[in-house]
């Protein structure tokens, strides 16, 4: 079947996106800039209950050394602490019985680090690759212990962190025993705010849109999603891409 439009807006997300793009032949500046915020867990009991069915996502955050790294709390229902704890059998066992003495923490950093976003022939999910500079290495760690630190202060006794092999902390002098740097290829780390494999902007060498979305030598085409922001915000990011959105749309509908 074909479909043909005057207008096609493209909102896969900041990975889909670029494929989809690549795809279809359109490759100038697409999926060559991916830009992340870098993530470490850790799980941390509490002598007191601290969770609830019903807590949702905690929203608030610690910015203190933002925009490096911001610290806070995330999802802590019984599977995402069973995720959470993965690095930790034992502790996992624990959690149908404790888990209103637990919940899910995070250290995420601004990351200076790039990836790129490619297409296999014969591979349906795009390939994704990302590099950690020695700086995002070292702020992931700082990121952890400072974590930590939180953690300890607001009276956790035992805190998880999500490295393989990682050791379970009791007391705020463990921390020493947390790397100064977190080491390339370990696992334990994870992301959920992606960007910029699209940037938009009037360069056209290092963007891939114009600057109200629109694929650059391809009139009718336009993206319209996490793709085009221009790097690592270093703070949640759906507002800015929601924002982002409205204004391109106002602009297509000759609103702005
Ligand atoms: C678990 C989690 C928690 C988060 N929490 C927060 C938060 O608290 N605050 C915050 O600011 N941000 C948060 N984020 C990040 C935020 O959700 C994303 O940055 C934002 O949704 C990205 O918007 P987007 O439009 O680029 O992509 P998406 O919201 O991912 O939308 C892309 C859509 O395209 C669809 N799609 C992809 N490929 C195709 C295809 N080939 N055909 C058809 N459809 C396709 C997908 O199914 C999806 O619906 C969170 C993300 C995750 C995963």
């Amino acid at each position: 079947m074909r479909i043909a439009a005057d207008t096609v807006f493209v909102c896969g997300g900041a990975v889909q996106t670029p494929a989809l793009l690549r795809r279809s032949g359109i490759t100038a500046a697409v999926g060559d800039s991916l830009r992340l915020h870098p993530t470490l867990k850790l799980v941390a009991r509490f002598p007191e209950i601290v969770n609830a069915a019903d807590m949702g996502v905690p929203v608030h955050q610690v910015k203190e050394f933002a925009p490096r790294i911001s610290l806070g709390c995330s999802i802590s229902s019984p599977p995402y602490l069973a995720l959470g704890l993965i690095d930790h059998p034992a502790a996992r066992r624990t959690v149908a019985h404790d888990w209103p003495h637990l919940a899910n923490y995070y250290a995420t950093i601004t990351g200076e680090g790039r990836g790129s976003v490619r297409t296999l022939p014969g591979r349906r999910d795009p390939w994704v690759r990302y590099r950690l500079t020695a700086a995002d290495r070292h702020d992931l760690a700082d990121g952890l212990r400072r974590l930590g630190e939180a953690m300890f202060a607001a009276g956790a006794t035992e805190l998880y962190p999500a490295l393989p092999g990682g050791p379970v902390l009791r007391d705020p002098h463990d921390l020493q025993h947390l790397p100064k740097v977190f080491p390339a290829g370990a696992g334990g780390l994870m992301t959920i705010h992606l960007f910029s494999s699209c940037p938009m902007g009037e360069r056209r060498d290092t963007c891939a849109t114009d600057s109200f979305g629109r694929v650059f030598g391809h009139p009718g085409l336009r993206v319209s999603d996490a793709s085009l922001l221009c790097g690592a915000p270093g703070v949640n990011p759906q507002g800015t891409i929601m924002a982002l959105a409205r204004r391109n749309v106002l602009h297509f509908l000759g609103q702005l």
